[in-house]
Formats: structure tokens, sequence, C-alpha cells
């Protein structure tokens, strides 16, 4: 599963490279009194590196989203800490900041070496989990070839989208990428959070009283944390420095633009915030300043999409698609993005929808 931050690409003007696509590098720099960044690998759409925070206070420290399962992201894990000069049993605390595999991959191995507390907010759980893919979970996969394991979550990936067309799994080196951090056929080594914290609970970590706020819109469990007298925000994927997370129209009952809007409007009302903190790409000051500039590019994106029903009367996803999108980002994240947007003008009374053979179809009301 790969639904992560890549912004699908606007038509229009060849875009500048985004601080996000840049690979890790292997420096180690202290961002805020006692907080390092530590650039891990990561290899997937649009993203070539996760930053992975570390916060120290007298107990040792904390780890912010710890990167990709699996053992090579687990050696350059090791390798970032090494260079920090932090040994891994001085590791008390992971806080995984949404449930995408680049921010949690590490979190349960991390909690098994070290006894570490994984911090998570309470609505935290695996998309795959409320599509329903472990409902068929079953133990006797252990004793499966791994051909036939591979077979099953492939299975597993073969859905039909909410908006009506079918869902196709990933190639076989993915999957196989997949459970070769997995456990008796499960996808990833699944993180239990130890701790699950509410919106606006106080989270002490690295000699700070952090307030914890949630962020639903790129996923429904996205978690920030805001350190107001340091006036340090970790803003995981939601706040970004030069992309836009995705936000997926797979849960349409939630309106997941609108959790998003409020999210987005929520960060332009902290006082104080001098420093952001993203889970890719550099820190940066104006935390309002680019939640604003994110809204903006949603409000032009639903600006086109009023448009186009003007001109083409009734279509499917996929038709929408092809207008917001270029054709090289045309696919499934680009139908979800697109989606979530039309969910959103039908909650506004701005478009309807209606089904033809399970096939999603919107029009002016
Ligand atoms: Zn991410």
């Amino acid at each position: 599963m790969t639904d992560e931050t890549a912004e699908p690409d606007e038509r229009g003007d060849a875009r500048p490279p985004r601080q996000e696509q840049e690979e890790a590098t292997t420096d180690i720099g202290e961002v805020a009194p006692g907080i390092l960044r530590l650039q891990l690998p990561v290899a997937l759409p649009g993203l070539g590196h996760v930053n992975c925070y570390a916060l120290e206070d007298e107990r040792g420290f904390a780890l912010v989203d710890p990167g990709l399962p699996g053992d090579a992201p687990w050696a350059a894990l090791i390798d970032r800490l090494d260079r920090a000069g932090i040994a891994l049993r001085h590791v008390h605390t992971v806080v995984v900041t949404h449930s995408h595999h680049d921010h949690f991959g590490a979190a349960e191995r991390l909690h098994d070496e070290t006894s570490a507390d994984i911090v998570a907010h309470e609505a935290f759980r695996l998309m795959w989990e409320e599509a329903e893919m472990t409902a068929n979970e079953d133990s006797s996969s252990l004793e499966l070839t791994d051909d036939e394991i591979l077979e099953r979550m492939k299975e597993r990936f073969r859905w039909t989208t909410p908006w009506g067309t079918k869902r196709t799994p990933p190639p076989d080196d993915v999957m196989r990428m997949f459970l070769s951090g997995g456990r008796g056929g499960r996808l990833f080594p699944t993180p239990e959070p130890t701790i699950r914290v509410a919106d606006r609970a106080p989270v002490r970590l690295g000699r700070r009283e952090w307030v914890s706020v949630h962020t639903p819109g790129h996923t429904r469990d996205h978690l920030c944390l805001y350190d107001p007298e340091g006036g340090v925000m970790l803003s995981g994927d939601h706040i970004l420095p030069t992309i836009t997370p995705h936000i997926s129209g797979y849960f349409p009952e939630a309106d997941p633009l609108a959790l998003f809007f409020d999210s987005l409007d929520r960060m332009t009302r902290f006082e104080g915030v001098t420093i952001t903190l993203p889970a890719h790409g550099h820190p940066f000051a104006d935390l309002a300043g680019r939640a604003e500039a994110i809204a903006e590019h949603h409000h032009e994106r639903l600006d086109l999409i009023r448009a186009s029903v003007d001109e083409i009367g009734e279509g499917s996803v996929v038709d929408f698609m092809q207008r917001l999108f270029r054709p090289r980002s045309w696919g499934e994240m680009a139908e979800s993005e697109t989606f979530a947007h039309l969910v959103h003008l039908r909650a506004t009374g701005d478009i309807e929808q209606r089904e033809s053979d399970g096939v999603a179809l919107f029009s002016a009301p």
C-alpha cells in the first residue's frame, strides 16, 4: 500500500524540484534545542527521505517517525542513530504521526528491541484494517509457502473502490517488499500503540511539554505535536514545505477534504510557532502561511472541478481526474484524490452524485 504523500502534478507548467524528493543525507542537524533531524531513505513516488526527529531528555531519546519497515531501512536507522551518538537502548519512546508505513515502519521493532513506548493518536489504525483486509486473517497462513502468501495478499488488494473502479494489487516485487517486514503473511509488523493520545493531551518528551493536535485529513489519525513554550510544531505530513499531502477518497462518509480544511485552519491559530518540523523536507518558519497556501491549492482544484462540470455535464471520477491531472499522474492515487474533492462538492451542494452499474457519476444539481 503506497497511499502516500506524493502530490499528483497539476496540469500546467513543469514543477521545480521539491525538497521532499531530495535523497536522504547522513547529516545530523540540531533543528531546535535538543531536537535532532535524522534523514532516512525512502523511495516512494515524490519522496526521497523521511525525517526522523530525535528528542533528548533525562531518560534518553524519543524518536518521531522512525521510517520504513524492513531490514535495509532498519540498518539506515541504526546508522543515523550511531552518527548522532544515540545508543539504541536509550530510545524510550517512538512517536508515530500517522498510519503510513514510511512513518510507523520501524516502530514495532524498536518496541521489541528497547521496550520503547509507541505514542500515536487514539484513532491510529491501519488503512487495510479498516478496509476489512484483516477480516480474512487466518493463522494457518503461517504454514503457507511464500508464493501462497503472496497470492493471498494480492487477493486482499482486489477490491472495488468507493467510486466504482476495480483495484489491482501492486506488482509482485512491491508485494514481496511489503511482506518481507511482516510476520505470518501480514503485510507489516503492525505497531500497536502503547500510549494513545486524544486531541489536546499533554505529551512530555524531550524536556518539552507538547500538546497533541489531532489533524485529520491526510489520514484520519494524523497527529501533530505543538510545544507552546518553545514555539515548535512537529507537523508530520499534515503540513509539508513544498508538496501538498495526498487526500484520500477512500472513506468518503467522512468528507476527508472538509476535515483537512479544518485541520489546516487550526494551524493558522497557534501562537508563537517559530519553527515547523515536517516529516519530509526542511524545517520552515511560516506555519500559518504554508497552511493557507495548501488550502488555496485545494480551493483551486475545487474551482477546476466546478468549471469541468459545466463543460462535461455528467462524468465519472476518471473523467474528472483527467481534467485535474496530467496523464503521467493518472491512476488510483489521482482518482482517490479527485473523488475526495467530488465528495466535498457533493457535501457543499455544488454537485450531485448518482450510481450507474456501480460507478459513481457526478453532475450539476
Ligand atoms: Zn509521509
